[in-house]
């Protein structure tokens, strides 16, 4: 099957290639076919989830699944959120991002930096599909000191995983595909999309 990827976003696009890699399942990515990005309006992952996807699946006439991600620090009540890829002002900008998450964090101890990574992902079936696919995932852990690894993409280098002693930027990207908030809101969306079949 032939699905429309609706983001540009090189970190994600590889993330999910790899995950879904051998389905059967073929992803597109929207810049490939022109697709530009969709306005991210809304105030909430679902919603700029459904908005990512709609915009894509209405240009392409094809199946569309959308990402939409972030990352939540407890002691910024949540901060960057939904924000995430413009924290520091310009899109996609990951060092400036970084950077200004290190300084919002200068003097926060360890104990106080827990923080999660979150996935919401939407499959339409079609532009007007009134009951889309819906699944999210999440990844517990905290904000590091200074950057670690050169891995992954994002904040990758600033998030430790409760449990790990390497950071996000660290491990294999295998293992992050396993434990992180993507790779588990694409499990459970491939059980739902598996239920349906
Ligand atoms: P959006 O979903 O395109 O609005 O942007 C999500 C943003 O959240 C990305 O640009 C990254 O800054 C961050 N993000 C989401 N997932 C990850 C991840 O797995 N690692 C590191 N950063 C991530």
């Amino acid at each position: 099957m032939r699905i429309v990827l609706a983001s540009g976003n090189a970190g994600k696009v590889v993330e999910l290639e790899q995950l879904l890699a051998g389905s059967g399942v073929q992803l597109v990515p929207q810049t490939t076919l022109g697709v530009s990005d969709a306005d991210e309006t809304g105030l909430t992952f679902v919603e700029n989830a459904l908005i990512k996807a709609r915009h894509a699946a209405r240009a392409t006439g094809l199946p569309a699944l959308a990402d939409d991600s972030g990352i939540c620090v407890d002691a910024l009540d949540g901060a960057p959120g939904l924000y995430a890829a413009r924290y520091a002002g310009t899109h996609g900008d990951s060092a400036a991002n970084n950077a200004k998450l290190l300084r919002e964090l200068d003097g926060v101890p360890t104990e106080k930096r827990t923080a999660y990574f979150i996935a919401v992902l939407v499959l339409l079936r079609h532009a007007e599909d009134p009951a889309p696919l819906i699944a999210e995932g999440r990844w517990h852990g905290r904000i590091l000191e200074a950057p670690r690894g050169a891995g992954g993409f994002g904040y990758d280098p600033l998030f430790l995983p409760d449990g790990s002693d390497l950071g996000a930027a660290e491990i294999e990207p295998a293992l992050k595909n396993r434990l992180s908030h993507r790779g588990q809101a694409l499990d459970v969306l491939k059980a739902r999309f598996a239920e349906l079949a």
